[in-house]
């Protein structure tokens, strides 16, 4: 059986007391096994980082720039086969791996710009003969930790500003899908990093805590479930690291009763069941305002539901495929349960759904809910699947109020033509990315990504000129060139008064 290594400064390692079981969704079957690392194999790679640090953190911006577009040209010319491996480890079809890469990549692009956004500030004359500038330095060595579901992405959101900005990187990525980030590892050498700057060590919670603990990582990035990225964040503050950690999410999309209602079932459909709904932009919560939008709402759902093909990840007809493990479809399918028992009405059962052929892959149908409420735990909770939930809203208020008062905050979307109604939204809830007439409002590179609340542990998002502020520390300088006189001792405060 194939062994996924770690990939270390000094090449690869496949030695391990443990390893993990890596499946194909599609089959059902373990594909291949990774190791999981300890604090002696974190060692090694800090060890690696140290070494090569200092080096690169020197190295002209403008050339750690040029490795960012030799990168971005062998991301694109490996396209294929990354989507297929991406694929074959996570369950997404092709063409949705294709743009998980994609949104990575556009952060590498961003980065290519990096000389620019690391210039600091000048003031000449603050006082007599005094000028005053600021720079901005690398932390040093960073890591990220990251989830199953964006497993080229949310790697790429955090390693292209670390490196640009002249630190190491050291990747923990999700121990269920971690060969793309072995291959991007190997591009990153291509491309002309040198060695140490980017390395992938795979693990679980012990080498995560090796991680945290560590007094060499100056700045940790997590992305992942809620009450794990709370922990990660609480213990790497202890420990006097940076640290930014996103978590779950529970997304709602607004319908108000003059929005195109074609075009919301269109775009719920993507939104919610797309990637099988593992994605933390997700539109698992629909809201449509007023019992009458609800009920056309709904008689144009349910048919373009039963309308969606579940499918291998490599059927190119397919919206979607399996869920990423056996564990997460019965989590699913508990859920499920869970929403008829709290007196939910199952409209659409996806359970105990088999593709022909593959009959032990772990599919799940889609799953349509309506009026479900907000004691449920079903509501409250991120199911992380193809489950779609209809909340009914009295009015834009009450509408209002639901991802408003939600636990999570990550994304929320409004389907309205009334621009008021869509400001008035966008402006009071309180959610940090807000998509109007767009389900999946994920920022573009050169803004930034981030949630609210339990969405988001930390106070600095990922990518944009936010990521490179992540990275780096902010050096101040305050220089006097006097012109040849002695001055007398100082003994308050300086002011420039
Ligand atoms: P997860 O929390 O199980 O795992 C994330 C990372 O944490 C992995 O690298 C994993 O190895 C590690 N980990 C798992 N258990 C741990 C423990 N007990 N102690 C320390 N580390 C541990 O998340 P997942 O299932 O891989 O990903 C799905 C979750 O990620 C969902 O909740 C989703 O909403 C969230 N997510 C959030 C964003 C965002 O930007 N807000 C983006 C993508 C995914």
């Amino acid at each position: 059986m194939k062994t996924i290594p770690h990939y270390f400064g000094t090449g690869t390692a496949a030695e391990a007391a443990r390893f993990g079981d890596v499946f194909d969704p599609n089959s059902g079957s373990i594909q291949a096994r990774v190791v999981l690392g300890t604090a002696a194999d974190l060692d090694k790679a800090v060890a690696a980082a140290a070494a090569a640090q200092p080096a690169w953190a020197t190295t002209n911006p403008q050339r750690r720039a040029r490795v960012m577009f030799r990168f971005k040209e062998l991301i694109e010319a490996n396209m294929e086969e990354l989507a297929r491996l991406l694929s074959s480890e996570h369950g997404k079809v092709i063409a949705d791996s294709k743009g998980d890469i994609q949104r990575g990549l556009e952060v590498i692009e961003f980065c290519a710009g990096a000389p620019h956004l690391m210039k600091g500030e000048f003031s000449i004359g603050a006082g007599p003969g005094i000028d005053v500038y600021s720079m901005r330095q690398p932390i040093g060595i960073a890591a990220g930790i990251t989830p199953f579901n964006f497993p080229a992405m949310i790697p790429l959101w955090m390693c292209g500003p670390a490196i640009v900005t002249g630190n190491a990187f050291i990747l923990k990525p999700s121990e269920r899908d971690p060969s793309v980030p072995v291959r991007i590892a190997e591009l990153w050498k291509e491309a002309g990093l040198p060695d140490g700057i980017f390395q992938v060590v795979h693990g679980d919670k012990e080498m995560v805590d090796a991680i945290l603990d560590h007094p060499a990582i100056g700045a940790i990035s997590f992305v992942g479930s809620s009450d794990i990225a709370h922990y990660v964040y609480n213990r790497g503050v202890a420990a006097g690291k940076r640290v930014q950690a996103m978590g779950g999410a529970k997304n709602h999309g607004i319908v108000m009763p003059d929005a195109d209602m074609d075009q919301v079932v269109a775009d719920l459909c993507g939104a919610a069941f797309g990637s099988a709904g593992e994605r933390c932009m997700a539109l698992p919560v629909v809201v449509p305002v007023g019992d009458d939008t609800a009920d056309k709402l709904r008689a144009k759902l349910i048919p373009a539901i039963e309308a969606l093909r579940v499918g291998v990840s490599t059927d190119k007809d397919a919206h979607y495929g399996p869920v990423v493990t056996a564990a997460h479809k019965a989590k699913i399918e508990n859920y499920i349960q869970m929403g008829v028992d709290e007196g939910a009405e199952l409209v659409i059962d996806g359970r105990g759904f088999k593709l022909q052929g593959h009959e032990d892959g772990f599919f799940v149908g889609p799953t349509l809910f309506d009026r479900v409420t907000t004691e449920m735990r079903t509501y409250q909770e991120e199911i992380f699947g193809p489950v779609l939930q209809m909340v009914r809203a009295k009015n834009f208020e009450e509408a209002l109020a639901l991802p408003s008062q939600h636990q999570y905050g990550n994304g929320v979307a409004i389907f309205t033509r009334n621009g008021h109604a869509a400001r008035e939204f966008a402006a009071r809830v309180n959610v940090g990315m807000v998509g109007i007439n767009v389900p999946i409002p994920v920022p573009v590179a050169y803004h930034s990504f981030g949630g609210w609340k339990r969405s988001a542990f930390g106070d600095v998002n990922q990518h944009g000129v936010e990521g490179i502020r992540f990275y780096t520390k902010v050096k101040t300088v305050t220089q006097r060139w006097p012109d040849g006189g002695a001055g007398d001792s100082a003994f308050v405060i300086p002011t420039m008064g």
